[in-house]
């Protein structure tokens, strides 16, 4: 009996923030241990959890991660948790497949580990996780998301997803404070932006490769209206479908608004935070995703590969450990209005079937 329901129903009443994941944490902690895992708590000082089934006999080293923590809304003037990105489900389903892969004693050779994530939505929790040595032995490495409805249905699940990488550049516009009555003895930190702004709409890179780069706070108020702002914020949010796209967006960002800023003679400090990367996903293990699917579920339920502007933390894994083979896969729950919204539902059950595919999983990689 797949107990995924019941993990679901109680890990959905308990949302916490990123890092904050601390009954989530002890519940899936727990579980782990009453279902014969070694359990590894507190992972580098954060509420990563890790559960390892050691064969005793050589082969690889699975690891499946599923992340823990819920966003922070603000509806009807109170700040609340809730799990809108469905990372509740990712746990139950994890935990229902580790525990019954032991029961049914899945795993004939090598290592099986499973992860228990924090913070995805902060994108810090996975780079805690590698920092923690977690993954330093894994070969292959496995992550599944519920998909909105507009994406694929209940009972497909997508083969491999393709998120973007994605960074917030934030940069701060200096000019010279002036009397409003006298603008020629200062600089405009407005108009600096503005010039900012407008170089970097104009950036063009191949148009084959999707990439957006678009300006999400503008802020300037010396505090008073008859004079000239010295200052200037503006935060720019940038995606790029791969990495060596965003590495040539980023030069081209500093660029712009360097030289935006410049016109008026003004000038900008630059802060680049390192975002998500865009997936790096191995084509044999993607492969080997695609027939697990066809088998479990059916070749109709299989869905080809799919790009998504959308970031994911996991990716980090393979940037700082480049050799672990990853997969990705998309699992349909009919997810809506959609991720990240206040009313974000699915259908539950639906969930069993990626608990079918972490368990194909084990047997496929680990007999
Ligand atoms: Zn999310
Ligand atoms: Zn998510």
């Amino acid at each position: 009996m797949l107990r995924v329901q019941e993990h679901y129903e109680y890990l959905h009443t308990i949302p916490e923030a990123g890092l904050q994941e601390y009954k989530t944490a002890a519940y899936v902690a727990d579980q782990l241990e009453q279902a014969g895992f070694s359990v590894q708590r507190g992972v580098n000082g954060s509420t990563g959890v890790v559960g390892v089934y050691d064969s005793g006999l050589p082969g690889p080293v699975l690891g499946i991660r599923a992340d823990m923590d819920a966003l922070t809304h603000h509806i009807q003037g109170k700040t609340v948790q809730r799990h809108t990105c469905g990372h509740d489900g990712h746990c139950a389903m994890l935990l229902a497949a580790a525990e019954a892969s032991l029961q049914k004693r899945l795993v004939h050779k090598g290592k099986l580990k499973i992860i228990f994530q924090p913070a995805e939505e902060l994108g810090i929790g996975a780079k805690l996780m590698v920092e923690g040595g977690v993954v330093d032995d894994v070969n292959i490495l496995l992550g599944m998301h519920v998909r909105p409805i507009q994406e694929c249905r209940k009972g497909e699940v997508i083969q491999a997803m393709l998120y973007s990488a994605s960074a917030k550049i934030t940069a701060v516009i200096h000019g010279m404070q002036a009397h409003g009555a006298r603008p020629h003895l200062g600089i405009n930190a407005i108009d600096g932006a503005v010039a900012a702004v407008s170089a970097v709409n104009a950036i063009h890179m191949d148009p084959s490769v999707s990439f957006s780069a678009k300006c999400t706070r503008f802020l300037a108020d010396s505090g008073v209206t008859n004079a000239i702002p010295g200052e200037a914020a503006i935060v720019f949010d940038i995606r790029a479908q791969y990495n060596e796209i965003m590495k040539e967006l980023r030069g081209k960002m500093i660029q712009a608004i360097q030289a935006g800023a410049a016109t008026v003679g003004a000038t900008a400090d630059i802060d680049i935070s390192e975002g998500c990367p865009a997936a790096e996903l191995d084509p044999d293990i993607t492969k080997r995703l695609g027939c697990i699917i066809t088998d479990t579920l059916g070749e109709k339920a299989c869905k080809p590969p799919m790009t998504t502007p959308g970031g994911e933390d996991f990716f980090w894994y393979v940037i700082k450990r480049p050799r672990i083979k990853a997969g990705f896969t998309g699992l349909g729950v009919d997810a809506q209005p959609g991720l990240h919204h206040p009313d974000m539902h699915f259908d539950v059950p639906s969930l069993e079937n990626g608990v079918r595919i972490h368990m194909a999983s084990i047997v496929e990689f680990l007999q």
